[in-house]
C-alpha cells in the first residue's frame, strides 16, 4: 500500500515545554515516520505513513501533549502521496531550522516539578543536592534564553557541555530529559557559590554554611531563577526585624516560602484553587487568609511579616536551590526550616538585582551572605502574585511563570506597537496580529537603576519577537518617566507616538483580556491624568473600538501638595473637610499628628488652588476615610498602605446593623458625579463613630460599592443594559469591594468580568496602551 506524507505547523506554547520528545515517543509508538522541528515560534511535524494512521495521530494530538504545552493552531503545510518505498526511515528530531524568521513565542520559566524535587532529595540519585536540576517540564526558559529560537545553545547553559551521563539522557527519546534544553547535572553543569559580606568565596559546602547561616538569624541573598531573593528565617524575630531596618520597610508584607503544601496548610486557608495556583507550574506568590487559630497562637510573627492585614504572601520552591535550603541533606546538623522570608533582593524602589556584582553593590549592608551561582540570568523575572478573587485567580504581579507568555485578541492589531506602560508597578508590551505580549513586572520607575531596567527590556522585547514597532503608546501624562523614554524610542525609530488616557488603557486592557473590544468599564484607582487636566480616578466609561465616552465619577477634590498628600493622607482628610465647610478643632487635628497651623496651610492651597491638583480618584477616598477612621498610618510607607489598613479593618467588624455613610449623586451634562461631601460631614465629630472604628471601615466599602452599582446602572440604563461590564483598577484589588460589587451585578443578571491573568493595577496598562494604539484609529500625536 501507498504510503503519504503530510507537513503541519503547531503553534502556541510549543518550545521549551518538552513538545518535541513527546511527539517522538507517540509517532514511534504510532509507527509512523518523519521528523519533528523548532522553527522560530512554532514546531514544523511531518509525518509519513499509513494515512489512516496519520489522521488519527493527528486527532489524538491535543489531547496527548506534555502538561506545559498549548496548541493554539494547528496549519497543515503540505501532503501527498509517497514513492514505494518511502516512509520508513523513522521518526527523527531534526535540528532547529534558523533560516525564516516568522512567528517567536518566548518559552516561560517553569517551576520546579515534582520527579525533579524527589530526585534532589533521594540520595540513591546521581542529582541529590544538585541545586540545577532540570527536565523537559521544569527550570529556566525566558531567564536564560539569549536568542531565538530556544535551544541550549543559545541560552546561558551554553557554556555546559554536557557530559555523557546528560548526553544520554538528552538523546533517549524515552527520558524525561529528551531534548530538555536546561538539564545539567553535578558532573558538567553550573555550581553554587558562597560569599561573605564583602562578596570573598567562603571555604564549606555553601548550600550547608548559607542553611547555618539562616539559622543564626543571618539574610542570605539567593540568586534564583529570575534574580536575587533575600532569605531569611521567618520564625526569628531578630532577624526579620534587622531585615526590615536594613530595607528601610517597616510595613510592607514580606513573601515567604514553605517546603510543602501540608506546612501552608497549618498556618493558612489554603482552597483547592489556592492549591492549584501553589502548585503549578508557574508557582506564583499566593496571598492566603491566615487561620484565625495560627493569628491567635501567633504560629509565626504576623506583626513582623505582615504588619497590615491578615494575609501572607506565600509561595512554594520555585527551584532545587530554594527546596536545598529547606531540607537538610546527610550530614548537616540544621534542622529543617519551616517557613523562610523570601523577599525581592533590591533596596527599596530599585529592581531585583540579577549578576553577582549587582548584587554585592546594592545589597551591599543588607545582606550578610551571598548564595550565588555560574548560571547567568540573561532577563529579570520576578516572582509573580496573585490572589484568589470571587473564587478565580486573579494576577497582581505578572512575572516569572507568565510572563512573556502572550495575550490572544479577538481582533487583530493594525500594526505592531510597543507599549510603555506607566510609572508605578511598569511592564512594557508588544503588539502586533492577534497578540500582545507583555514583559514581565518592570517595577517602580523612581530610581535610575529601575529606568535601565526599562530601557532594556523595552529594547530586548521587541528584538526577541523579530518585530519592528511601527508607532509607541505611551501614558497621557507627559512627566512619566516610561513616557519619556517612549517618546524618545520613537524619535530614535522615527515611528508615531499615541498618547493613550490611564483609565482608558486600563478599560481596554480588561476589555481585549476578556476577548471584547466595547462594554462599561468601571476604573477605580489612584491617580491617572484626565483629558482636561485633572487627576482622574474613579471612572465609568463606555468603550468602543473608536474611542471611549465618560459616563460618571466621583466629584474633585483638592490634594494639597499633590504626591505629599498621598503620602500623608491627614492632608487629604483636612482638604475633604475644608471641602464640605467643616470645621475641625486642634484636639481633632492633634489626634492626626498635624498643627492648626499645618492644617491652615493645607485650607489655603486647598481654595486658592496652589499646588493642590484636584483628584476624582477612588483610591484617595479610601486614604481619606482611613485617615478618618485612624487607620491609616502618619506617613505611608508603600503604595495603597491606607486601603489595605482600611479593609482588614473592615474584617474585623462584627456590628449586626451597619451605620450609613451618605453620599449624593448629581447628573450634570450627561457625566454622572458621586459627591461625598456629606459622608465627611456627617463624620466630623468623632463622637459619631469612636468605639465602631471598624464598623463605618465596613460601611466605607458597603457605600463605595452603592455608589459603584450607582454608577454602573447609570451607564446600563444610557445603553440599553446588554452591555458587558469589566472591573478594574488597583482599587479594585480589594477584595470586599470587587465582591460585593460583582455580587450585586450578577444578581442583577449582569455580565461582569473582573482581570484574571492580567493585574487590575498599573502592571496591565501596557496591554491596554497596546489594543488603543495597535488600532490604530486614534490620532498620533
Ligand atoms: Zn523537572
Ligand atoms: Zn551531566
Amino acid at each position: 500500500m501507498r504510503k503519504v506524507m503530510r507537513i503541519f505547523d503547531l503553534t502556541g506554547i510549543v518550545q521549551g515545554v518538552g513538545l518535541r520528545p513527546t511527539i517522538y515517543g507517540l509517532a514511534a509508538r504510532a509507527g509512523l515516520s518523519g521528523w519533528i522541528q523548532n522553527r522560530s515560534g512554532r514546531v514544523r511535524l511531518r509525518l509519513e505513513g499509513d494515512s489512516q494512521a496519520i489522521g488519527e495521530f493527528m486527532r489524538q494530538l491535543p489531547g496527548r501533549l506534555p502538561p506545559n504545552a498549548r496548541l493554539d493552531a494547528v496549519v497543515e503545510r503540505e501532503s501527498g502521496e509517497l514513492a514505494e518505498g518511502e516512509g520508513s526511515g523513522g521518526f527523527r528530531i531534526l535540528p532547529s531550522d534558523l533560516s525564516e524568521p516568522v512567528e517567536v513565542v518566548i518559552p516561560a520559566d517553569l517551576s520546579l516539578c515534582a520527579d525533579c524535587r524527589r530526585e534532589v532529595l533521594d540520595p540513591a540519585n546521581r542529582r541529590c543536592g544538585y541545586p540545577f536540576t532540570t527536565c523537559t517540564r521544569c527550570g529556566p526558559r525566558y531567564t536564560v534564553v539569549e536568542a531565538m529560537p530556544y535551544d541550549r545553545a543559545r541560552t546561558t547553559l551554553s557554556g555546559f557541555p554536557l557530559c555523557a551521563a546528560c548526553g544520554a539522557e538528552y538523546t533517549d527519546p524515552s527520558d524525561r530529559r529528551f531534548h530538555a534544553e536546561s538539564i545539567a547535572c553535578p558532573r558538567c553543569g553550573p555550581q553554587v557559590t558562597l560569599c561573605d559580606a564583602d562578596g570573598v568565596a567562603m571555604q564549606g559546602n555553601p548550600l550547608r554554611e548559607a542553611r547555618a547561616a539562616l539559622a543564626r538569624g543571618e539574610t542570605v541573598a539567593v540568586r534564583g531563577i529570575g534574580g536575587f531573593l533575600l532569605a531569611a528565617w521567618a520564625s526569628n524575630r531578630d532577624a526579620l526585624q534587622r531585615l526590615r531596618a536594613r530595607k528601610h520597610r517597616p510595613h510592607k508584607p514580606f513573601a515567604v516560602m514553605a517546603p510543602d503544601l501540608a506546612t501552608v496548610r497549618c498556618v493558612c486557608e489554603v482552597p483547592p484553587e489556592a492549591e492549584a495556583l501553589l502548585t503549578s507550574p508557574e508557582a506564583p506568590i499566593v496571598i492566603l487568609d491566615v487561620r484565625p487559630e495560627a493569628l491567635r497562637d501567633a504560629r509565626l510573627p504576623f506583626d513582623l511579616l505582615t504588619p497590615d492585614s491578615p494575609t501572607l504572601g506565600v509561595m512554594l520552591p520555585t527551584s532545587p536551590l530554594h527546596l536545598l535550603l529547606f531540607a537538610p541533606l546527610a550530614g548537616d546538623p540544621v534542622p529543617p526550616f519551616e517557613w523562610l522570608v523570601m523577599t525581592s533582593g533590591n533596596r527599596g524602589g530599585e529592581p531585583i538585582c540579577l549578576t553577582d556584582r549587582e548584587a554585592h553593590a546594592r545589597l551591599q549592608g543588607i545582606a550578610d551572605l551571598y548564595l550565588s551561582h555560574n548560571r547567568e540570568i540573561n532577563l529579570r523575572a520576578d516572582d509573580s502574585v496573585a490572589v484568589l478573587q470571587r473564587g478565580g485567580a486573579q494576577l497582581w504581579r505578572r512575572a516569572r511563570g507568565y510572563a512573556p507568555n502572550a495575550v490572544t485578541l479577538a481582533q487583530p492589531l493594525q500594526r505592531c506597537v510597543l507599549a510603555l506602560g506607566a510609572e508605578l508597578k511598569n511592564a512594557v508590551a508588544v503588539g502586533y496580529a492577534d497578540r500582545v505580549v507583555l514583559s514581565p513586572h518592570v517595577g517602580d520607575l523612581e530610581t535610575p537603576e529601575a529606568l535601565d531596567g526599562l530601557e532594556q527590556v523595552a529594547r530586548a522585547l521587541p528584538l526577541f519577537l523579530e518585530r519592528r514597532p511601527q508607532c509607541v503608546a505611551v501614558d497621557l501624562h507627559p512627566d512619566m518617566h516610561a513616557t519619556r523614554l517612549g517618546r524618545r524610542l520613537a524619535d530614535e525609530w522615527a515611528v508615531p507616538v499615541v498618547a493613550v488616557q490611564h483609565h482608558h488603557a486600563h478599560a481596554a486592557a480588561a476589555l481585549a483580556e476578556h476577548g471584547l473590544e466595547s462594554g462599561l468599564a468601571l476604573v477605580m484607582d489612584g491617580t491617572g491624568l484626565g483629558t482636561d487636566g485633572a487627576i482622574w480616578g474613579a471612572e465609568l466609561l463606555a468603550v468602543a473600538p473608536a474611542g471611549y465616552t465618560r459616563l460618571a465619577t466621583f466629584a474633585p477634590v483638592p490634594l494639597p501638595g499633590g504626591d505629599a498628600a498621598v503620602r500623608q493622607p491627614a492632608r487629604q482628610l483636612v482638604a475633604r473637610w475644608a471641602d464640605a465647610g467643616v470645621g475641625v478643632d486642634a484636639a481633632r487635628l492633634a489626634r492626626l499628628g498635624v498643627s492648626e497651623k499645618e492644617a491652615e496651610v493645607w485650607r489655603q492651597q486647598s481654595a486658592r488652588g496652589i499646588h493642590a491638583p484636584l483628584t476624582h480618584a477612588a483610591g484617595r477616598l479610601f486614604d481619606a476615610f482611613s485617615a478618618l477612621l485612624g487607620f491609616a498610618p502618619e506617613a505611608v510607607t508603600y503604595e495603597g498602605q491606607s486601603a489595605v489598613r482600611l479593609e482588614a479593618a473592615a474584617g474585623r467588624a462584627t456590628g449586626l446593623t451597619l451605620p450609613r455613610v451618605p453620599f449624593d449623586c448629581v447628573e450634570n451634562n450627561g457625566l454622572l458625579v458621586v459627591d461625598w461631601r456629606k459622608a465627611f460631614e456627617r463624620l466630623a465629630d468623632p463622637g459619631a463613630f469612636v468605639g465602631r472604628e471598624c464598623e463605618w471601615a465596613l460601611a466605607v466599602h458597603v457605600a463605595v460599592a452603592e455608589a459603584a452599582m450607582g454608577m454602573i446602572d447609570f451607564g446600563l440604563s444610557k445603553s440599553g443594559g446588554t452591555t458587558p461590564v469589566v472591573l478594574s483598577g488597583g482599587v479594585f484589588m480589594n477584595r470586599l469591594l470587587t465582591d460585593r460589587v460583582v455580587a450585586r451585578l450578577e444578581r442583577q443578571g449582569v455580565r461582569v468580568l473582573i482581570p484574571r491573568r492580567v493585574p487590575p493595577n498599573d502592571g496591565g496598562i501596557a496591554l491596554g496602551q497596546a489594543v488603543v494604539a495597535g488600532r490604530g484609529l486614534i490620532e498620533c500625536v
